[in-house]
């Protein structure tokens, strides 16, 4: 049996969009991750194994070498920096828009910004390539509520409908990137296990292209 390859995935849209590219790998689970309390299932393949992570950790389990391949949400892999990492493949899934937003029809006020969001280092990265003087303050989950009782001016936030900004009283703003789940690979995973890391990319991209 060769070594093993390790993915790293997260639960939810990214394993359930993953699934149908993996298969054309010829890469099946045998366990399901939503009914399953296993971290580690097994496949099709002896020599094949899936890691079950939080979306924020797969680029940290990757650029360590703790998984060999992962796949993650640019906006986690604008977070995390991409140190250590390859990008080779935009799957073209999850696809959703990192934005600005406030409270509809506000005026950006005088002096120092407060921006609350998840996505910190986006944040500062953002403002300061405007020049701006920002104070960022970290956020876990309902960036939304932030500009509602008065922690933060704007938000910065994925977006896709639009409909949970609108729920609250928000808007879109400015747009900072697109979206979607892209394939990341550890360098030195990318150089020892050449030949079978290349094969799934290149089937994994003919997967994605079949879908067009
Ligand atoms: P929306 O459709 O704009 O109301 O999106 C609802 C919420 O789902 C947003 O606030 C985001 O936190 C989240 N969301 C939407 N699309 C994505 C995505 N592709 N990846 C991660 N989170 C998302």
């Amino acid at each position: 049996m060769s070594e093993t390859l390790t993915i790293a995935l997260s639960k939810g849209r990214i394993y359930e969009e993953t699934m149908p590219l993996l298969a054309h790998a010829g890469i099946v689970p045998k366990d399901d991750p939503e009914t399953s309390r296993k971290l580690i299932l097994d496949t099709n393949h002896d020599d094949v194994k899936l890691v079950i992570i939080r979306a924020t950790d797969v680029p940290t389990y990757v650029q360590y070498g703790a998984a060999d391949i992962g796949v993650a949400g640019k906006d986690v892999l604008l977070e995390h920096g991409g140190e250590g990492l390859y990008e080779p493949l935009d799957l073209e899934i999850a696809k959703c828009k990192l934005m600005t937003a406030g409270p509809v029809g506000a005026k950006e006020p005088e002096g120092r910004l407060r921006i609350a969001t998840k996505f910190v280092n986006c944040a500062r990265r953002y403002y300061a390539e405007q020049g701006k003087q920002v104070e960022v303050i970290k956020l876990y989950g309902s960036m939304e509520l932030a500009p509602l009782v008065g922690l933060a001016d704007f938000i910065i936030d994925v977006v896709d409908t639009g409909n949970t900004l609108k729920a609250n009283g928000l808007e879109p703003l400015e747009h900072i990137a697109d979206i979607s789940s892209r394939l990341v690979v550890n360098k030195a995973s990318m150089k020892m296990k050449h030949a079978r890391v290349k094969k799934l990319i290149d089937q994994i991209a003919e997967a994605v292209n079949n879908r067009k």
